[in-house]
């Protein structure tokens, strides 16, 4: 574990020290959990969300994109849910002067007695080797039963406390159990208090004429709100769906693990409606296609899983998460929910507008449900840096950081190399990088010897380098490095645009997915 840490510190640093991602206001000592995106980082993002954005808008013809502002009419949250629900239970230490997630320091606590179960399963399977039978062991071993039933019973009233949202409870609960600060190490802790995620502010700018707005903190109200505008201006049939990319803001409490957990963040969204009674049809459908999309970039089919919910938000009627294996565990990149009719429906109530949709062929009009599919820019960045960072041992004991970035979303997708900076060498690939660069994102680099320029471009994860040396000039061909096995063939110049093309175009992801 303690090794994955350092892998994922070694990630953070490598992915500022190549422009991938900054501190945001670093010069001004940087701002809780909200980072920038660099030269090569705004590239690698970008192709993230093409990616995204064509597999929903080319290949379906039923869905199209919008673009919704950010501010929006304060009631649409009230009518979703967020003014009274989107909150997380604050409490916190007197001596540390730190505010912790009451959930948060509960389920760790959890995690503790789980912790010690599975020690002593470890323990018992070392000593029984073969002829070991967990599952009986757990049954039955007398310490395990202990720690079991101090876990079911925190686990239950913490359930319940949640569930009935009893804030006295869940003091009671660190009280209780004794929950120290991992910090102070005390047990002086404040009430617990809810605290709403949303930030607020201001808009108008005479005294009374102010009204409290929200940045959002998802992307999904704007499409809801767009329903009808989409649907009879597209002249949209059911099923369909509309998509978005956008910011969303949370004030998140617990900020950390990088750009996993933002305050300022992407969304990737799409709701797609559909006649009520076909909505778990389409929540397979879209279970499946999603995470298709994920394996379609070669990560590691192994990398993912699925994490259906047990326990519902009142209004869904299924859930599930897909989780990539980060160095910090398996984790929520994205969400996949059947919603039903509760955000149409709401937004019809508090808007006093009829939001419905008549279908032709059954004669009637209805509320349709919704399939709605979720996820953050920002943690699939994440994902694909982390399982694309290598530190590998070359022979004669060199060493190298490659960035193994699927090659459609590599930012820069070839490196023009001339061998030396005299010989006409430069003005060739000159030449080579003013064909290639209509098509692909090129860089173009003459300083230090070859060997470096190629270490640059691994850390990157260009895929491609080409070089233009002596033999170029007379025949007109170049070495070609592939950044994953670092050989290099000779092939001609007019041979470039396929084999790069062929490797690096987004097309070719894309249909994989069909
Ligand atoms: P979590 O349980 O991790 O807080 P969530 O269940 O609240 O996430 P959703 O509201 O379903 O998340 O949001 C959909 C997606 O948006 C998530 O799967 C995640 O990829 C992304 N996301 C949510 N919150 C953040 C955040 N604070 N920073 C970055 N991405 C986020």
């Amino acid at each position: 574990m303690a090794q994955k840490e350092d892998v994922f510190k070694k990630i953070v640093s490598h992915a500022k020290e190549y422009g991938f991602v900054f501190p945001s206001s670093e010069i001004y000592d940087g701002l809780g959990a909200v980072y920038d995106y660099g030269q090569n980082g705004v590239e690698l993002k970008n192709n993230i969300k093409r990616y995204w954005w064509e597999s929903m808008t080319l290949l379906h013809e039923n869905i199209v994109g919008i673009d919704s502002a950010i501010f929006m009419h304060p009631t649409i949250w009230k009518a979703s849910g967020h003014v009274d629900a989107f909150n997380d239970p604050l409490i916190d230490n007197k001596d540390s002067k730190k505010r912790y997630r009451a959930d948060v320091l509960i389920e760790d606590e959890i995690a503790k007695i789980e912790e010690k179960i599975d020690k002593e399963v470890a323990k018992a399977a070392k000593r029984f080797g073969d002829s070991f039978d967990e599952a009986m062991f757990r049954q039955t071993n007398g310490r395990v039963l202990e720690h079991q039933q101090k876990r079911d019973v925190l686990h239950s009233r913490y359930e319940k406390a949640m569930n009935d949202n009893d804030l006295k409870e869940l003091r009671q609960i660190i009280e209780d159990y004794a929950i120290v600060d991992p910090i102070s190490g005390t047990r002086n802790w404040t009430d617990v208090r809810q605290f709403n995620l949303m930030f607020k502010t201001q808009m108008g700018s005479s005294a009374d004429a102010t009204m409290d707005v929200y940045l959002r903190p998802e992307t999904a109200q704007g499409i809801f709100v767009n329903f009808l505008n989409v649907q009879k201006t597209g002249r949209m049939r059911l099923p369909f769906g509309i998509a978005q990319i956008g910011k969303a803001f949370r004030n998140e409490i617990v900020a950390r693990q990088f750009i996993f957990r933002m305050r300022e963040f992407e969304q990737m969204e799409m709701q797609f409606f559909v006649r009520p009674g076909e909505e778990l049809n389409y929540f397979n459908y879209w279970k499946e296609a999603r995470l298709k999309w994920h394996k379609a970039l070669g990560m590691g089919d192994e990398k993912y899983r699925y994490h259906d919910h047990e326990k519902l938000a009142h209004y869904a009627n299924a859930a599930t998460d897909i989780e990539f294996q980060m160095p910090f565990g398996f984790k929520e990149v994205e969400g996949i929910h059947s919603r039903t009719d509760f955000d149409l429906s709401q937004h019809e109530k508090f808007s006093g507008k009829k939001i419905q949709y008549f279908d032709p062929e059954l004669n009637e009009s209805y509320t349709p449900y919704v399939i709605e599919t979720s996820i953050g820019v920002d943690r699939m960045f994440l994902s694909v840096l982390c399982s694309s960072y290598e530190e590998q041992q070359l022979e004669g004991g060199d060493t190298r950081v490659v960035l193994h970035l699927p090659k459609a979303l590599a930012p820069v997708k070839c490196a023009i190399l001339p061998l030396v900076k005299k010989d006409g060498m430069p003005e060739k690939a000159r030449e080579i990088m003013d064909m290639l660069k209509f098509d692909f994102a090129c860089q173009y680099e003459e300083k230090d010897s070859v060997g470096k320029r190629y270490r640059r471009q691994d850390a990157i994860g260009t895929p491609f380098c080409i070089t233009i040396d002596g033999q170029t000039v007379e025949d007109n061909t170049v070495t070609l490095r592939d950044r994953d096995t670092m050989q290099q063939e000779r092939v001609a110049i007019s041979e470039l645009p396929r084999i790069i093309g062929e490797a690096c175009s987004l097309n070719n992801l894309l249909k994989k997915l069909v």
